[in-house]
């Protein structure tokens, strides 16, 4: 780790500015060989020079050079940020200059890991950095910003501490047990604090779980049978918005797909071709891939024409969905009504020739998924299914601990559980890790973070 990398931090693509950024030992005695400006060893830490890059004598742009020395740096080490111009050409060839003058090219994440691995972010923190450049709604961004604060860490810290309580208590038990002033650790109070553990840890999962929404949107379908007011509705919905609708081709008519952001939680619907038995191959091939989106949505959206008796076709959707998180909307509330359907839960009527009933279907959807209640836990939560399942085995750890308990298994056995439970933990934060995960972790960054 101790040669020096160099990488394009900004998009490629035509801008004003782009940063090349250099991170290691030699990324100043690297920059100085072709910067024309001042001597960028005898400037102090985080200042700004103005100059020239040139190499071989000639002058490839001019440009704004950060210098920031260790170890107050992102990466801790050694970072000199070239601001170029922001053309393709004239950044390549700075960075080209800087290969060629000693750097080495930075691979994906790697100026991320080389804070990871020095200790100026822990693993929970360089992920959320990753879901701060990749977060596509406001929600996801304060979700990441909260990681990155250190929030999630902090609490797992906090439960590894209180494991480290217990466990010294135990092991000062079982070395000095004729002292008469230190707290018994009787098994009862064991007990106790591996319950409160487990309650504290399986909320935790289960509320991550929950808010995964805020990171990766609600994929949402709508169903029904053609005529019905699919379309209508979805129009309705985006409109509101004002998002943009893309039409992705389809087979007996497009299928079409808009996002929306409700409370700055993304929505990602798509209208769905409409269910009806058919004959025509190519219709049913439409139908069947409408069916098979069912399967994938988090939210299914059915739309019932309430001026029409409930037929096969809504039945067989209805059943379909039976088992997913559904709203039933029944439409065309300004016709008569003649549907008769059974005793359903989540029913909202419309009209989507108006707005009638689009504020009850949304205010429906962010109680099915429980939004306010996830924003208000100021955004702790695990984020992944790397931390999501570490965080299971802890609590697996957990249990294993109870059971040895109650089956009065020698002291140390239940140390071992509860030892595992804290490793587990220490996984998630990156305390322990396997150069294998940390590699595949990072593979996954974009060049240049
Ligand atoms: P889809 O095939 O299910 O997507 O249905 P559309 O949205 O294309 O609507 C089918 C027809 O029903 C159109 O003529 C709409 O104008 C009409 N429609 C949609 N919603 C309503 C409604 O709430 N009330 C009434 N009266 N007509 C509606």
């Amino acid at each position: 780790m101790n040669d020096t990398i160099v990488a394009i931090s900004t998009a490629l693509g035509v801008g004003a500015i782009s940063i090349v950024r250099l991170s290691g030992n030699e990324a100043i005695s690297i920059a100085n060989k072709i910067f024309k400006g001042k001597d960028l060893s005898k400037v102090k830490s985080h200042t700004i020079s103005y100059g020239h890059i040139v190499y071989n004598d000639e002058t490839i742009d001019e440009v704004l050079v950060s210098v920031m020395l260790a170890p107050k740096t992102f990466t801790t080490e050694d970072v000199v940020e070239i601001n170029c111009h922001g053309g393709i050409i004239a950044t390549n060839k700075v960075l080209e200059a800087c290969l060629l003058s000693g750097a080495r090219l930075a691979e994906a994440g790697e100026f991320t890991k080389r804070a990871f691995l020095n200790g100026r972010i822990d693993l929970v923190e360089s992920e959320s950095v990753m879901d701060l450049i990749e977060s596509k709604s406001d929600e996801a961004r304060k979700l990441a910003i909260s990681g990155l604060k250190g929030n999630i860490s902090k609490l797992i810290e906090k439960f590894r501490d209180n494991l480290k309580d217990l466990l010294s208590s135990i092991e000062v038990n079982i070395d000095y047990p004729e002292y008469y002033d230190i707290e018994v650790v009787t098994k009862e109070k064991i007990a106790t604090d591996i319950k409160k553990m487990q309650t504290e840890l399986q909320n935790l999962i289960k509320e991550s779980i929950n808010s995964s929404h805020l990171k990766n949107g609600i994929k949402t379908v709508i169903i029904g049978k053609p005529n019905v007011g699919k379309s209508s509705l979805l129009n309705r919905l985006l409109q509101e918005e004002k998002a943009i609708v893309t039409n992705i081709a389809g087979t007996t008519r497009d299928i079409v797909e808009g996002e929306i952001y409700l409370d700055g939680i993304l929505l990602n619907i798509i209208d769905t071709a409409g269910i009806r038995k058919t004959n025509n191959l190519v219709e049913k091939i439409g139908v069947d891939k409408s069916l098979s989106m069912i399967e994938d949505a988090d939210l299914v959206i059915v739309v019932l024409n309430s001026n029409e008796e409930l037929s096969s076709e809504d039945k067989e959707i209805l059943a379909k969905t039976k088992n997913k998180l559904r709203i039933i909307v029944l439409n065309k509330s300004d016709l008569e009504s003649k549907i008769n359907i059974p005793n359903l839960d989540n029913v909202v009527t419309t009209n989507t020739l108006t707005e009638e009933g689009i504020i009850s279907l949304k205010e429906k959807i962010k109680e099915l998924f429980n939004l306010e209640q996830i924003k208000s836990k100021d955004y702790t939560y695990l984020t992944n299914t790397r931390q999501i399942s570490l965080a299971k085995k802890a609590y697996q750890n957990l249990l294993d601990a109870e059971t040895s308990l109650q089956n009065d298994n020698p002291i140390d056995m239940i140390e071992l559980d509860l030892k595992e439970c804290f490793d587990s933990l220490g996984e998630i934060i990156g305390i322990t890790y396997s150069d294998e995960i940390i590699d595949n972790l990072f593979q996954n960054f974009c060049v240049g973070k």
